[in-house]
């Protein structure tokens, strides 16, 4: 077995990556399989993804759109009660964030609205692959209701004020920890989830070093008798898993692993949904290895977006 302290990272890189090349490096992280990325492997992971309804990738990759229309169009957008995205009337034009889920489903439900005819025909234009099987070529109406729609690069969306900044500035991260803490981050529903599956991961197998990782816990001081029974117990309970997998599945196997159990967890929300996660879970009442994470990561949000934390 292995023990690793706990650890966040937040995803720059993915930032700056192709829509693509994001949603599919999020995604395998679910099955621990990143050893399988290459130039060509992001179109058709994420096209077999979306064909198999895998929706939750979708929601790894937001845009944020400026589009110009008139107050009746965007009355309509509103009518629909859009609930996964935000939006916000500017002087210039209607701000709105989405994610490519959100947007596939607002067109499913809604595209006939030609607001968000306009917005899907946009993004399919440059990335139709992520609207397979939702996107017809619309309903014909696009030159006569005469909507822009433009895409906001990040850098533009980082000189927004404080409160749309709040909004429409999307962060992941990527946090390596025990399954307690995992168990308690999924509640805060606003945000989009993607987590390493003990159904699909083999802790068996030879790219996991044929061992269970687990995380040290920060209750227990190495050395001590609490450690050592701590390291006991994780000893007896890989033998057993390992034995289980002799016979059975991970999904079986996995029913006897413990919350110490080393978990990758990635978390997408928007700035404000970090604040109001850093109030619940880096005060002294929150879980203790839940602050060990929240508050170092809460310090180096602050230090990037001081307005908004
Ligand atoms: C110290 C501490 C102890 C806890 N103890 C327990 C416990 O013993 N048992 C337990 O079950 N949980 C416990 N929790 C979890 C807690 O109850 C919340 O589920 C969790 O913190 C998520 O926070 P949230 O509900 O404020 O907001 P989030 O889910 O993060 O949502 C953010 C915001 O979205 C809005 N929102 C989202 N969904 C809805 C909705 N359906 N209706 C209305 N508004 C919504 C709200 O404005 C909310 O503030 C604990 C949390 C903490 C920090």
């Amino acid at each position: 077995m292995q023990i690793v302290d706990p650890s966040y990272t937040i995803q720059d890189d993915l930032d700056k990556a192709s829509l693509v090349v994001r949603l599919e490096a999020c995604g395998r992280i679910c099955y621990k399989s990143e050893d399988l990325i290459n130039n060509d492997s992001a179109l058709p992971f994420v096209k077999k993804i979306a064909a198999h309804g895998h929706n939750s990738v979708m929601e790894m990759a937001v845009v944020t759109l400026g589009v110009k229309c008139t107050d009746e169009q965007f009355d309509a957008l509103l009518a629909l009660e859009p609930k996964y995205l935000f939006i916000d009337r500017l002087d210039s034009e209607v701000l709105v964030t989405a994610s490519i889920r959100s947007l596939r489903e607002l067109y499913q439900r809604a595209g006939k609205t030609a607001i968000v005819e306009a917005m899907v025909a946009f993004m399919a234009d440059g990335h139709d692959y992520l609207f397979e099987g939702v996107w017809d070529g619309g309903h014909g109406q696009l030159a006569e209701n005469n909507i822009e729609v433009r895409k906001l690069e990040l850098a533009e969306v980082e000189t927004l004020s404080p409160e749309l900044l709040a909004k429409h500035r999307f962060s992941g991260v990527l946090f390596i920890t025990n399954r307690a803490v995992t168990h308690e981050i999924v509640r805060h529903r606003p945000c989009s989830f993607l987590q390493e599956s003990q159904r699909y991961c083999r802790y068996s197998q030879d790219k996991f070093d044929n061992q269970v990782t687990f995380i040290k816990p920060m209750f227990y001081e190495e050395g001590t008798e609490e450690f050592a029974l701590w390291q006991k117990a994780m000893e007896d309970t890989e033998a057993i898993y390992l034995k289980l997998l002799e016979t059975s599945t991970p999904q079986a196997a996995r029913t006897v692993l413990p919350n110490s159990c080393k978990t990758e967890i990635l978390v997408y929300c928007n700035l404000a949904e970090w604040r109001h996660i850093f109030n619940l879970r880096t005060t002294p009442a929150a879980e203790p290895s839940m602050r060990e994470v929240m508050i170092p990561l809460a310090a180096e949000m602050k230090e990037r977006y001081p307005a908004v934390f």
